[in-house]
Formats: structure tokens, sequence, C-alpha cells
């Protein structure tokens, strides 16, 4: 007799490790490691939360449909094609659970989020890599990978860590080129920051035929990652598919009260957008000023290139700006080791980071 295991591809899994939150033996620290937002949730979605707590005892509306409603009426979508999950996390787990098994691949773009290859384990199938243009997804390579068994093809855009997009034309450009059996799942966790004009998160493309998924989230503008809120709208039969695997309540209620109430809150999503704006523009040039690369990002964060030379790798970087009380976020493992993540964080949090990065750059000299 030999112990339980899983299905084969499960422990060929590596397990996601999220942004740190605490530095040891630091009380309080500046943490700008997970593209939380900014200002945090709104104070309207706080108080819808814990009024939700009174009613804690009864299941929650499984179908979501006050939330779903909002959603629709917020982005002029089709209700019953909107399906609300844990997280856009999970509505992306269980695309690959519902479309692909073993000898399926799930393709992804060579710095994509880490989340799509789990996925695509965690369901039995092969996650392939494809390489990128200028830390930019490359849809002539994509197209050309995708084949036979190719299910799903998963871009984040924009995209996590790289912070850069592909504009509107390239998306409907690999939309056109890709099989019909292809499931094109575009991930606009970021959407709502970008403000280039070029820019569509995907919904023309979910209408404009069978094969394409859009997932939002409510964890980045909205500041909720915390309560766990997503959403996927897709064509009418993945809907459906979506409602019959997923969990019958797998949104809490505090949840639902809160992101409907952060829906709401335009002039707070708004305040989020226009701060971030500004101070992404802000950190980006102030570190170009200190020698660093940094691509231009579309989303709540920098990308930030250090030398390879030791000592002022991004490892060193990282350890420089961890004693003086500021996390951020290590990337190696999403095939940028010479890289740090840098959510854009307050004004005072801001300062202090370039500040930091300023005295690590200036320490190179006298060496
Ligand atoms: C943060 C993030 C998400 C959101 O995940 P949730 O499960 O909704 O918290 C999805 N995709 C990308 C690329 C992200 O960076």
């Amino acid at each position: 007799m030999s112990a339980p295991e899983p299905r084969p591809g499960i422990m060929d899994i590596a397990p996601y490790v999220g942004g740190e939150s605490a530095i040891a033996g630091k009380r309080k620290a500046i943490k700008l490691s997970s593209n939380e937002g900014a200002f945090g949730p709104s104070p309207r979605a706080v108080i819808a939360y814990k009024k939700a707590a009174a009613t804690l005892h009864r299941y929650p509306d499984g179908s979501a449909t006050e939330l779903r409603k909002a959603i629709a009426a917020r982005h002029g979508l089709d209700p019953e094609r909107v399906v609300c999950g844990a997280g856009s996390d999970e509505l992306l787990i269980l695309m690959c659970k519902a479309y692909a098994g073993p000898g399926d691949e799930v393709l992804y773009t060579e710095h994509g989020f880490l989340i799509y290859p789990i996925a695509a384990k965690a369901a039995g199938a092969t996650p392939v890599k494809v390489a990128e243009k200028q830390l930019t997804a490359d849809v002539d390579a994509l197209v050309k990978r995708a084949g036979a068994k190719t299910r799903l093809l998963f871009i984040a855009n924009p995209n996590n860590p790289t912070g850069t997009y592909l504009p509107a034309d390239e998306l409907m450009r690999l939309r056109e080129r890709l099989p019909r059996h292809v499931i094109l799942v575009i991930d606009a966790a970021y959407a709502e920051f970008v403000t280039h004009n070029d820019y569509s998160p995907g919904i023309e493309l979910v209408d404009g035929g069978d094969n394409v998924v859009m997932t939002r989230t409510f964890s980045k503008i909205f500041g909720l990652g915390g309560a766990r809120l997503g959403w996927a709208y897709c064509p009418a039969p993945i809907a459906h598919v979506l409602n019959l695997v997923r969990g019958p309540f797998n949104v809490s209620a505090p949840a639902m009260a809160a992101g409907l109430a952060a829906l709401d809150d335009v002039a707070f999503t708004n305040k989020a957008r226009a701060h971030n704006t500004v101070w992404r523009a802000w950190s980006r040039e102030r570190l170009l000023e200190l020698g660093l690369e940094v691509p231009e990002s579309a989303c709540n964060f920098v990308l930030v290139r250090f030398p390879a030379a030791g000592g002022r790798d991004a490892k060193a970087a990282d350890a420089f700006l961890k004693a003086r009380g500021i996390i951020v976020r290590r990337v190696a493992a999403y095939g940028l080791p010479d890289c740090l993540r840098v959510t854009i964080g307050l004004e005072d949090e801001m300062r202090t980071l370039v500040d930091a990065l300023r005295e690590f750059t200036k320490s190179w000299g006298s060496r």
C-alpha cells in the first residue's frame, strides 16, 4: 500500500509567494509590494462591510444578483454574462478547471502573472510560456504557438509585473488570428488605472465572438484585496459553464456589500486614479534621474531595473530598502531577477522610497 498521491502535475506547482507585508524587528513598514491601492478601501465600502456583520449567519445570495446588476449597469453589460468570484484568481482557476486538462496547453506570456501556470497545472494541463518583445506580449509569437492542443491563452492587459500593455488594435489582431477553439482570457486587473486613449479592457472583444473572456478585480483600484472579489464578463455559454463549476456560495456577503459600495463611490475611484497618474509619473522621473531603468507603466506600480553588478543589483537594493522599513517586490519568479516592482503609494511613501534609492545609488560611487 502506498500513501495517497495527488493527480500528476499537482506536485510540479511552484507555490505562489505574495508580496511581503512585514519586516522583522520593524514596527511599521511602508508596504509597496502588492499593488493594493494607495488610499486603501473607500470609507463607504468599509461601512457596508461592517453593516454586513449583523447578518453573518445568513448565506449570501449565491448568484450575486445585485452586484452583477451594478457591475453590468456601470459598464453597459448583460448581467447574465457576468460571473463573480472570490477574487479574479478564482475565475482564472475555474477557467482552467473547466476548459483544460491533461494533454492540453495553456499559453501565457513570458513575464505574465504567476497564477496562470499554477491554474494550468492544478487542472492537469501544461502551461506554455511564450516569449515577449521588450517586456510586452508578442502577438505574432502567441498566434504562432497556439495549436491544436491549446485551450486557453491568458494575457494580463496591462501586465503585472511589467506594467506594459497591448493597445486595442493589437489585442484585436490577437483575437482575430487566434484559432476559434482557443479561449482568449484578458485579465484586466489594472484597467481602471490606464489613462491611454488607445487602451481597451476588451469588452468589445468579448461581445464580438464566443471565445473571449475578460476578468476584473476589486483588489486593485477599489482596495478590497482582503475581501476577495472579482468578476468575469463572458460569452453566455462560458458564463453558464463557470456557474456550473464554481462553488454555489463562492462570494461572501460582506465582500459583495463592500464591492457594491466601492463601485458606487465614483469620486473615490477617480481620486485614486488621478493620484496614481501623478505619482507614477513623478516616481518614474525621479528613478530615471538616478540612472535606473524604468519602463513606462500603465498600472499602479513601476518596474525598476538595477545593474547586474554585485552590491548594486536588485537583491542589494531590496535589502537596502528593507533596512529602511520599505517593502517592495522582488520579481525573480517572473523571470526578472534584476528588477524590483514598486507599488505607487501615498506621496510621503513615494518620497521616502525615492530618497532611499537615491542614497542607495550614491553609495555606488564610494565603492
Ligand atoms: C492583482 C492581480 C489580479 C487580481 O487578483 P484577485 O484574485 O482579484 O485579487 C489578477 N491579475 C493580475 C495580473 C493581478 O496583478
